[in-house]
């Protein structure tokens, strides 16, 4: 609220100040005037007494005479006085009488002193004879005119009232002053002051103390006011504590010191909404201790809490990767897993956690080993509600504790039996190196403009003892998320390039070798270097080896990619981009890089005759790759008709079953060797 100034005090004051001043200064100047108007009767009558008083001799002997001359003279003299309207001198026995009259003289404010004062006023004396007979001989009267008075008078009083109301002005302008001066600038400092303290935290700001106030009663009421906001802040943050520690105890599991089940709920729920929007999802794990029970029964009860307490210890260890985690009551937790992409990642989670728990734990003396049993619910699959999801999750784990223990469940069982299987294959994809599992395949590319084979693309292949064949989309993702790829790359590489070095010694001296690079490679520092110097081992020309690269792989970071490529290029290798088509590539960031060649997507070659979309797709390509200087080279050709289809639209090089799979080492030479000299076996030249 913002104070008028029609409402300070100190203008209330003044205007109340003003008022009594003028009723007191006109009271006062009144009382004056009145007692002035009576003084100047009197003076009036004074100067009338002191007029006759003066005349009374000569007067007197004019009478005695009768000497009308004499009379006359002295009725002259007294006219000589300003407010002598009438004299009379006169003896009534002998008929003797001087006699003066003049009107009254006409001023304005007459009428006003008229009324003070009489129109007139008359006075008389006697004339006698000296003592001791003391004989009468006549009057002598005598009339004076108030006017002249009046008007002195009047001017006097108009003095007085103005003087009067000025006073009054000049003291409540005065009083107006110090009050200003005094209290209300103080006043409103304390105000401005006040208004800007936090309510929320009335103690952290007191109100400062007003120099020269310190010891009035401006300065004890700031004092107290501080005392008093200080005190309500006191109270304020212990009420906020004692709600605080509320809060925690009714959110909180007393003995871990984990939220429990009703804030779980609550941060799900809000986590769940976030997922939601950001369109990611939300694995909540429900994790039962195994045998938990009998480890309370063969020890002790306060054995069994300080169990429980380095259970949740351990498992906040792992929280960095958790959204939340908390105590459900009983041997049993719950986390919740944010941000995932694949349930893969809470396969992986889960495992670490039992992995965790099996670590031995101190209880007594001796120490025991856990172990748990895991229910995974996913957020959207699974529910989008937190009650329903937390729910599915509990009753997953106590499914799987029924069935078999120590192993994580998810509620969806297809999906569970694939986790578990990638989980394995995942674990085995470690060592199969070592094992010596892996080999390679090479699948031949053919040239359109030479009519011959150019060059063959290695394949890796893991043969799994158990699977039997395990196919790369399936390992080499998982081989890229737990960065043994590296590794695998590393053999590929070298491989390929010991086998190339070995067709070229045997006589096909211009083959070449395309070798498929993961992004996680690309990326990989120190790869140009590898590759400088397999090809320095093996003696390879530049051009021989080409890198196929993936548009997904190059989009995540275009400038770190290029550089990547280029620092490839000066080893001496040809690059291609693999799968086009099935990306995001956009013209633009194609031109920036150093590439020599465009692999169309065999989604795009294998409908071409089918789909109109897909056949635009391939010529929109072909075209693309011409006007960029690159080959272009049709993967998945697998029908005389596909191939007619990419070699009329300009297509240089073709590579699919049409020609053939995807072959291993021992069997390349010999396919070579008849592709190269079947001139006159149809059908693979009739495309010429
Ligand atoms: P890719 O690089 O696109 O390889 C071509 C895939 O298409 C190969 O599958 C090949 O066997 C298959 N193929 C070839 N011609 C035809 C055809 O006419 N019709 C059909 N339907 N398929 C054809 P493969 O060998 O299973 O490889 C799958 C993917 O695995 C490869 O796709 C590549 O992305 C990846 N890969 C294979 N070897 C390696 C490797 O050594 N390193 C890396 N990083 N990735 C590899
Ligand atoms: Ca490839
Ligand atoms: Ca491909």
């Amino acid at each position: 609220m913002k104070l008028e100034r029609r409402d300070s005090l100190s203008v209330k004051l003044f205007q109340q100040v003003l008022l009594w001043a003028f009723i007191v200064g006109i009271i006062l100047s009144a009382a004056q005037i009145i007692n002035d108007l009576r003084l100047e009767r009197r003076f009036i009558d004074e100067t009338a007494e002191q007029i006759l008083a003066m005349s009374r001799d000569p007067a007197t002997q004019a009478v005695y005479s009768f000497d009308r001359a004499m009379a006359s003279q002295v009725v002259e003299g007294l006219f000589e006085h300003k407010a002598v309207r009438f004299v009379s001198i006169g003896d009534p026995r002998e008929d003797f009488q001087v006699v003066r009259e003049e009107s009254l003289t006409h001023q304005p404010w007459r009428a006003l002193t008229d009324r003070l004062l009489g129109a007139d006023r008359q006075y008389a004396i006697e004339l006698r004879g000296p003592e001791p007979r003391h004989e009468y001989y006549g009057q002598l009267r005598l009339t004076l005119d108030t006017a002249p008075y009046g008007q002195d008078f009047l001017q006097r009083s108009l003095i007085v009232f103005i003087s009067g109301i000025l006073r009054a002005l000049t003291m409540a302008l005065v009083l107006y002053l110090l009050y200003h001066i005094l209290l209300t600038r103080p006043l409103s400092r304390i105000l401005r002051n006040i208004s800007q303290i936090n309510p929320d935290q009335p103690g952290r700001m007191l109100i400062p103390v007003l120099p020269g106030h310190e010891k009035n009663e401006l300065g004890l009421w700031i004092s107290k006011a501080n005392q008093l906001l200080e005190s309500i802040e006191r109270n304020n943050n212990q009420r906020r504590e004692a709600e605080a520690n509320l809060q925690h105890m009714t959110q909180h599991d007393n003995l871990t010191g984990l939220p429990n089940r009703s804030m779980l709920q609550d941060q799900l729920t809000r986590m769940l909404s976030d997922a939601g929007r950001l369109q990611k999802g939300v694995a909540v794990l429900c994790c039962g201790l195994d045998d938990f029970k009998e480890i309370n029964e063969q020890f002790t009860y306060q054995s069994g809490d300080a169990l429980l307490v380095a259970v949740a210890d351990r498992l906040r260890a792992s929280s960095s990767r958790l959204g939340c985690l908390a105590r459900l009551g009983g041997d049993q937790f719950a986390m919740v897993q944010t941000g995932i992409s694949q349930p893969y990642e809470a396969a992986e989670l889960a495992q670490t956690i039992l992995d965790d728990l099996q670590r031995p734990f101190v209880l007594g003396d001796g120490t025991v080993r856990l172990r748990a049993t895991i229910g995974i619910t996913l957020f959207p699959d699974d529910g989008t509600e937190a009650e329903t999801i937390l729910q599915k999750a509990e009753q997953t784990m106590m499914l799987a504790k029924t069935r078999s223990r120590n192993r994580y469940q998810f509620y969806i069982a297809s999906l569970d039996a694939e986790m578990r299987v990638r989980r394995e294959l995942e674990k085995d994809l470690r060592g199969a190196l070592d094992r010596q599992e892996f080999h390679l395949m090479y699948q031949p590319q053919v040239s359109f403009d030479q009519d011959r084979a150019v060059g063959v693309e290695a394949l890796l292949r893991w043969q799994h003892p158990d699977r039997g064949l395990v196919p790369p989309d399936l390992f080499i993702p998982l081989a890229e998320q737990n960065g043994s790829i590296n590794a695998i790359g590393e053999w590929v590489l070298e491989q390929a390039c010991q086998q190339l070095h070995e067709w070229h010694v045997a006589g096909f001296a211009d083959l070449r070798m395309a070798v498929n690079l993961s992004t996680v490679q690309l990326h990989h520092s120190g790869l140009a270097d590898k590759v400088a110097a397999l090809m320095q081992r093996y003696e390879l020309p530049p051009l021989s080896l080409e890198l196929e690269v993936t548009e997904t792989g190059l989009m995540d970071d275009i400038s770190a990619a290029a550089s990547h490529l280029n620092n490839l290029k000066k080893a001496g290798v040809l690059i291609a981009i693999d799968d086009f088509g099935t990306g995001y590539s956009s013209l633009s960031y194609l031109r920036g890089l150093p590439l020599d060649k465009i692999k169309i997507d065999k989604s795009f070659v294998q409908d071409v005759l089918l789909n109109e979309d897909d056949a635009t797709i391939v010529r929109a390509i072909i075209q693309l790759g011409r006007s960029l200087n690159m080959q272009v080279i049709a993967e998945g050709v697998e029908t005389l008709e596909q191939q007619t289809y990419v070699i009329n639209h300009g297509c240089n090089e073709g590579q699919g079953y049409y020609y053939s799979r995807p072959l291993p080492a021992s069997a390349v030479a010999d396919w070579l060797h008849r592709y190269n000299t079947r001139s006159l076996t149809p059908p693979l030249s009739l495309h010429n």
